[in-house]
């Protein structure tokens, strides 16, 4: 059983993935590359001079997948309650089960929508609906959390991935029952 799995590969879910799996939680990505940054050109992602949306996802995937989460291509079709946790069902590749599910899935919300998670009219440009979340990231549906576009924050790669960690250190601190924090230390000499 994963401890997270998260759909959808954009800033918002390499970035919750990224954090999940840097804290030793078992973590799943499952992104059907489609991305919408795959499009972008960004010269406004603080500490960053400038970087190509490709670049940036590629990036943040290598980055999750150093620290062990597990990647995998695919159209997830299905997200239903199971006697513990959830089950993730992928096209053409069976199911996984997990605790938490978070969707990062941009500007689509239709999974969202066909498996009972509520939906409410968007407030940025260009997107018209996105998941009701609380302060948390959390839905309707226990276990299964929203981050990033999807869940209605500014579409920019610079929140879009900070809400993805955000999302991601709320579920980690659930899992382990206090306050996460990810602070490495600089090395000197
Ligand atoms: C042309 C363009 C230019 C932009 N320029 C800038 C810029 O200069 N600066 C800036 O800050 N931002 C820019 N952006 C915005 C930036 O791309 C977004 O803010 C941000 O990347 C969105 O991240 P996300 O992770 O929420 O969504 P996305 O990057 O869209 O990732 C969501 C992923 O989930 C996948 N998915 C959805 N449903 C499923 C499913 N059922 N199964 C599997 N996968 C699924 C999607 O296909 C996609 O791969 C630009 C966007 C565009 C389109």
């Amino acid at each position: 059983m994963y401890d997270i799995v998260i759909i959808g590969g954009g800033p918002a879910g390499g970035s919750a993935a990224l954090f999940a799996a840097k804290a030793g939680k078992k973590t799943l990505l499952i992104d059907n590359d489609k991305s919408m940054t795959k499009r972008a050109w960004m010269e406004n992602h603080y500490g960053i001079m400038e970087i190509s949306g490709p670049d940036l996802v590629e990036t943040g995937k290598k980055q999750a997948a150093k620290f062990g989460a597990e990647i995998v291509t695919a159209q997830v079709t299905n997200v239903s309650k199971a006697d513990q946790g959830l089950v993730v069902e992928v096209e053409g590749q069976g199911s996984y089960e997990t605790k938490h599910v978070i969707l990062a899935t941009g500007a689509v919300v239709e999974l969202a929508s066909q498996i009972g998670v509520t939906i409410k009219e968007g407030t940025e440009p260009r997107i018209k609906n996105v998941v009701d979340v609380d302060a948390q990231g959390k839905t309707n549906i226990e276990g299964i959390w929203a981050a990033g576009t999807c869940a209605g924050v500014s579409v920019h790669t610079i929140i879009t991935s900070g809400d993805g960690a955000k999302v991601a250190i709320n579920v980690i601190s659930e899992l382990n029952g206090e306050r996460y924090v990810d602070h490495d230390v600089l090395k000197t000499n």
